[in-house]
């Protein structure tokens, strides 16, 4: 079973709850689909066996030797990549393509009557695969500023599947990035069901609204943990009747805990350190849910 944890935003708990769910199983594979800020192998501490750099699409490069400074690629460019830059002297200019403007669309290459531009690789981001004290896990890091993180998520899925398959795991969970972008459209594609992780605050019902809006599109079973629901309780109860009202069964309400974040301090998951703690028990009944 393939399961995504997704949260309409950062600080919700989604991290922390993944990796108890990971923890539940004996065998798993953990995907860390937040390719900008892969945290869950600082708490997996795993054993690396595996690091590739990854080609992300193309970026433009402008040989300065063939280039006669034209500045039609300039002139075509709807992405404002190409940058002319002052000599030393001040007068002459040359062409150069700002990498992270750069949609690697190739126009310039085209329109370029000198054949002074070429693509190359967007290259720099790097997919790691280790093992760890319950499976395997592997996640991955984006070149800082590149595009392309979707596309990237769906690379570490597909390796994430194929280590799992090749291991036998019973269950491959998806720690899903914050938001509603291309990146959490690529963690939810395919899986079997998605957990959605939120608090009780505006924002959180706010989210949520807009994070189902977005899931259902791509998972027929959605679930809800709302976390630290203990310190807004009629919020909690907003949020639980927007998910009455639309079909979504809420799984666990879990009280606000510090151990969760003295847990982290310790790299363990709740389930760990503090195994007999409320937020624990109430996790509980998400695990026994998902019959992980
Ligand atoms: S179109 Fe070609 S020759 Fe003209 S500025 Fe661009 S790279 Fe240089
Ligand atoms: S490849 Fe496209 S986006 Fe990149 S510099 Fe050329 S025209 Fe601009």
């Amino acid at each position: 079973m393939e399961i995504a944890v997704i949260s309409g935003k950062g600080g919700t708990g989604k991290s922390s709850i993944s990796a108890v769910l990971a923890s539940a199983s004996e065998n798993v594979v953990v995907a860390d689909c937040d390719v900008d800020a892969a945290d869950m192998y600082l708490l997996f501490d795993p054993e690396l066996k595996g690091k590739e750099n990854i080609s992300l699409g193309k970026y433009a490069v402008i040989d300065d030797c063939k280039c006669t400074r034209c500045g039609k690629c300039k002139s075509f460019c709807r992405f404002d990549a190409i940058v002319p830059v002052k000599k030393n002297d001040g007068k002459n200019l040359s062409f150069n393509v700002d990498r992270l403007s750069c949609e690697g669309c190739g126009l310039c290459t085209m329109v370029c009557e000198e054949n002074a531009v070429s693509m190359v690789p967007s290259d720099g981001n790097i997919l790691y695969s280790g093992k760890f004290r319950y499976g395997h896990i592997v996640y991955g890091r984006l070149f800082p500023g590149g595009g392309n993180s979707g596309k990237f998520v769906d690379i570490i899925k597909t390796r994430a599947r194929k280590i799992a398959k090749e291991e036998g795991a019973g269950h491959i969970i998806l720690d899903g990035p914050p938001g509603i972008g291309c990146p959490v459209m690529s963690t939810l594609g395919g899986a079997d069901a998605a957990v959605i992780v939120t608090e009780p605050t505006i924002s959180g019902l706010s989210d949520i609204m807009r994070l189902f809006k977005v899931a259902k599109c791509y998972v027929d079973c959605l679930y809800v943990i709302i976390n630290k629901y203990d310190l807004n309780p009629v919020m909690a109860e907003g949020i639980e009747s927007f998910c009455n009202k639309n079909g979504i069964p809420v799984i666990a309400k879990i009280p606000f805990d510090k151990a969760f974040v003295e847990a982290m301090i310790e790299r363990k998951t709740l389930l760990e350190y503090a195994p007999s703690s409320l937020a624990a028990k109430g996790l509980r009944k998400a695990v026994e849910f998902l019959r992980l």
